[in-house]
């Protein structure tokens, strides 16, 4: 059965001791991260997009490439979106990129940033959290920043077992609790902190209680800290896609969005197979699982030919408003690819 939404904290002051040694460890232990070796409001804001829905792991040879291309909010405002969108190929999730491009242009035309979180909401692409983690980190403002690590942290802290239907209920739940717990005098090293004990120590799995600086006062410390939070996962749904690879004259046939296209504007995929009816499939090229939020999709991609109609052209009208392109293999490297299809091809391309 669900509880009510957690309150404010009436147990907040036993948190308040754990300040001091939150940030003392923080200070001795926080990996040393580009954006805070050389912390700069850009690339914080910088950091914060890049490191949405993807591992820091991942995020830092891209990050230290962004800031050679486009080192200032003027220099990625005066970008080309194409560029833009070349340079953040591979993180995923372009509309990041895009809000970002957005924004450096909104900030470019500014006679001086936003030094609140509100002010910073009204801007394009930031939600609560970003606001947050740019406001305390680049200006101090107390404001707590409430991600998945940091709802981790302070469930098992509190002991709390409400049952939560999803991550943004919970960091709803939990930010009165943050909110009392944030370090007023030193926001923006307490936010990190608390995102960095949970990526590094307090972790979904195999939480590292003996060495954790909130150990004294935490319910969970040494009774299954792992259960904690309760978050009631959706069920999976399995969705099966194939794709079509069609050379001609060492020509790859792509797929362009539209350009009023929300997701895949100006962005390049093999064709759907639903979208060319009457390709042959000569054979199977690859086949992959991968999982998105829910959804695990398992994704196909057969070396296909055009259907032979005569009278009739062999290609469709491209759906939903794209284009087909006619990419010379030998310049593929050139066009803006979607999510893993890169991978794909040059997987395809390696096994000749
Ligand atoms: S003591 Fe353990 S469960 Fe509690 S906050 Fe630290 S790492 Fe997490």
């Amino acid at each position: 059965m669900r509880k009510k939404p957690i309150e404010a904290d009436p147990d907040a002051a036993k948190l308040a001791p754990l300040r001091g040694p939150l940030r003392e460890w923080y200070a001795r232990h926080h990996r040393p991260l580009p954006w805070r070796t050389a912390p700069s409001l850009y690339g914080t804001v910088v950091s914060e997009f890049m490191c949405q829905q993807t591992r820091i792991e991942t995020v830092l040879p891209y990050f230290a490439r962004w800031m050679q291309h486009f080192p200032d909010f003027l220099a990625l405002a005066r970008a080309p979106e194409a560029e833009v969108l070349r340079a953040w190929e591979g993180l995923g999730y372009y509309s990041r990129a895009r809000n970002l491009h957005r924004l450096a242009k909104e900030i470019a035309a500014m006679d001086e940033p936003p030094r609140t979180a509100a002010g910073w909401k009204r801007l394009p692409g930031i939600g609560p959290y970003t606001a947050a983690a740019v406001a305390s980190i680049a200006f101090g403002e107390p404001v707590p920043v409430v991600d998945g690590n940091v709802v981790r942290v302070l469930a098992r802290v509190r002991g709390d077992d409400t049952e939560f239907r999803s991550n943004q209920e919970a960091v709803d739940a939990f930010r009165p609790l943050a909110e009392a717990f944030l370090d007023p005098r030193h926001p923006g090293d307490h936010n990190q902190a608390m995102m960095e004990l949970g990526a590094t120590v307090c972790r979904k799995s195999k939480p590292a209680c003996l060495i954790c600086p909130l150990r004294p006062g935490c319910a969970s410390a040494g009774k299954n800290p792992a259960d904690r939070p309760r978050i009631v996962r959706r069920a999976t749904v399995k969705v099966e896609v194939s794709r079509l690879w069609i050379e001609r004259d060492g020509h790859l046939l792509l797929h362009e969005g539209a350009p009023n296209g929300r997701r895949l504007r100006a962005i390049c995929e093999l064709p759907l197979a639903e979208d060319i009816p009457g390709a042959e499939r000569v054979e199977r090229l690859h086949r992959g699982v991968r999982s998105i939020t829910h959804h695990r999709i398992t994704e196909e991609i057969f070396h296909s030919r055009l259907p032979e109609m005569p009278g009739k052209p062999a290609l469709p009208s491209p759906p939903r408003h794209g284009q087909w392109h006619w990419v010379p293999l030998s310049r593929i490297e050139a066009v803006t690819l979607s999510g893993p299809h890169r991978k794909w091809i040059e997987l395809i391309l390696g096994h000749r």
